[in-house]
């Protein structure tokens, strides 16, 4: 699937429409998602415009790779979820239920989470 720069997630990148910022870096910027669907709920979005996982793996160089993982590690220190853990997700396509093309990570914590996926 080709990159559509008019998703929400390109106009946050592009300073275009506003974020609750937790963390920034040459590789990627994390947020709080709007509608949170836990306690803590946020998504890590990759710099690079890159659609979702798949096209992530198969084009991102491996420094892009390193920076945009070690990005969503930095923001759950942040996030202080690290000792009572947390859920890292990417949705993937139609029955991924991805709504926002363009690739990220989200990081649900905060509470005991389902087991209901
Ligand atoms: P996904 O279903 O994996 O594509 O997740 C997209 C997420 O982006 C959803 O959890 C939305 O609540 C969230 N979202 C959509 N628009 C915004 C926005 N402007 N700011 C923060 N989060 C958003």
């Amino acid at each position: 699937m080709d990159y559509n720069a008019d998703n929400v997630f390109a106009k946050i990148l592009r300073g275009e429409i506003p974020c609750n910022k937790i963390y920034e870096d040459d590789h990627a910027l994390a947020f709080y998602d709007i509608n949170p669907k836990a306690k803590i709920h946020a998504l890590v979005i990759c710099k690079a415009l890159l659609t979702d996982y798949s096209d992530f793996i198969n084009h991102a160089d491996e420094h892009e790779i390193t920076g945009f993982m070690r990005a969503i590690y930095k923001t759950i220190e942040i996030l202080g979820v690290e000792e009572d853990g947390y859920r890292l997700v990417f949705n993937k396509g139609n029955n991924g239920g991805q709504e926002v093309p363009h690739l990220h990570a989200h990081i649900l914590g905060g509470e005991k989470l389902s087991t209901n996926l």
